[in-house]
């Protein structure tokens, strides 16, 4: 019998992650236009179709093997400008960064937060801050407008790309007088320090924070927090007195702890932007979340990420964050408390057995690993990290009884 080789089309294309590893092919769409993405969407395969932004996040969740990607890339135009409202309408392939660059010289910035990542992605991701409505495009090819409070927007937010594909977003702006944060660090010997700091009632919560926890070394750990500047803060004699909104000329920290805002600061360092282990390098990001609390459980895998034989030790340092309220889906990572990530060189012997070890620790402090970040949990602990999942394959079964979105990630997990 004559075997017929499988010959794959031309526009399969193989698609990672950040992190570079468990590549797949996918037919991949580009959409230029609404329409387009509805008829990417009524002529996918058996396979099924998931949307993608610029494929930013660490793991398998934008791509979707022998089936159809959508690559929002085109779908980047701000539509709108409601300055009295404070909104701003764009598509769901715009930058974070981008658009607070657009926006910075009419003294605003977007509330979602900015960086080289895209409003649908950021969204499907579990940021939803700031985020007033969207436009979904569902399995049966319609849009439809859904509201911030609509147990569909809480869904779609952290929903993975599998309620639908976010065709355009309505964010909120806040107004800012100059281009810059003032950020101040502070250092600790090491992280009981840190902590106990954290949760002492004299710490300020300012609008950016995050931990550095060296892995390596001394085990110090660096606390930078950083408020945006008024104008009335800007150092005298300071050239951006002059043009407070410019986009500024420098990355990193300046004269008197100045620094960019986040879109305009990614702007000048997009290069970088990685793992920090060099150009084309795979790693895993691995990022979970404990809640508060639980503060022993977050010392102890902070310790085991720290031992001499850790096969983590790649990473050099973890960065933990502090979360103050839950986020509202069913597949929401948010979690009040803390949130820990670090990213480590593929590879390393013993890594996936270590990992699975964390997640065991993170699902008994009643925690959760990031999806969106992941290319390696074992979908037994799904149910126990994310009770509401049920809830969420419930109103998908609902939504999408086909299972037209699909994603690796998706098949993995059976979400
Ligand atoms: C305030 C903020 C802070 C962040 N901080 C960090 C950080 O410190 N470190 C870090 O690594 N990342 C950070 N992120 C990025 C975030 O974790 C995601 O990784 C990122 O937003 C996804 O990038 P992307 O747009 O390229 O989407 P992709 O990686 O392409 O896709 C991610 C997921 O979104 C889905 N998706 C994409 N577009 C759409 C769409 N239009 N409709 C429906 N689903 C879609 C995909 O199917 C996939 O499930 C931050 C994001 C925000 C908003």
């Amino acid at each position: 019998m004559a075997v017929e080789p499988l010959v794959l089309d031309d526009d399969f294309v193989p698609l990672t992650g950040a992190g570079r590893t468990a590549p797949s092919l996918a037919l991949l769409a580009r959409p230029r236009s609404a329409a387009e993405a509805a008829g990417a969407v009524l002529r996918r395969g058996p396979r099924g179709a998931v949307a993608r932004g610029r494929g930013r996040s660490g793991g398998d969740a934008a791509q979707n093997a022998g089936g159809t990607v959508l690559d929002l890339a085109a779908l980047d135009r701000i539509r709108g400008l409601d300055q009295a409202a404070g909104l701003v309408v764009c598509e769901a392939g715009t930058e974070l960064g981008a658009l607070a660059r657009a926006l910075l010289p009419l003294g605003l910035q977007p509330r979602a937060g900015a960086g080289p990542w895209t409003v649908g992605g950021a969204i499907a991701s579990g940021y939803g801050t700031g985020v007033a409505a969207l436009e979904l495009l569902g399995a049966d090819g319609e849009s439809r407008t859904v509201r911030h409070g609509e147990p569909l927007f809480d869904a779609t937010v952290g929903g993975l790309g599998l309620t639908g594909v976010v065709l355009s977003a309505t964010l909120a702006v806040r107004p800012v007088e100059t281009a810059y944060l003032r950020e101040r660090t502070v250092r600790f010997r090491d992280v009981d320090a840190l902590l106990a700091h954290w949760t002492g009632g004299g710490a300020p919560r300012e609008p950016y924070a995050r931990a550095r926890v060296e892995l390596a070394g001394r085990g110090r750990a660096f606390l930078s927090t950083a408020a945006p500047v008024p104008y009335a803060g800007l150092p005298r004699g300071h050239r951006a007195r002059r043009a407070p909104l410019a986009l500024p000329s420098f990355p990193g920290v300046g004269a008197g702890g100045l620094r960019p805002l986040p879109g305009p600061a990614r702007a000048r360092v997009l290069p970088a932007y990685g793992s920090g282990f060099g150009p084309g390098a795979a790693f895993v990001r691995y990022r979970c979340a404990v809640p508060e609390g639980r503060e022993e459980a977050l010392r102890g895998i902070l310790a085991l990420l720290a031992g001499r034989r850790s096969p983590a030790r790649g990473a050099r340092h973890a960065r933990v964050e502090r979360v103050y309220a839950d986020g509202a889906g069913p597949l929401a990572f948010r979690v009040r408390g803390w949130c820990l990530g670090l990213d480590v060189p593929a590879g390393a012997p013993g890594l996936g057995r270590f990992l699975d070890v964390l997640d065991e620790r993170v699902a008994a402090a009643g925690g959760r690993v990031c999806l969106a970040e992941d290319a390696r949990l074992r979908p037994a602990l799904l149910p126990v990290m994310y009770p509401r999942l049920a809830a969420f394959r419930g109103l998908r079964a609902a939504l999408d009884p086909g299972s037209v979105f699909r994603s690796d990630l998706s098949r993995r997990l059976g979400l």
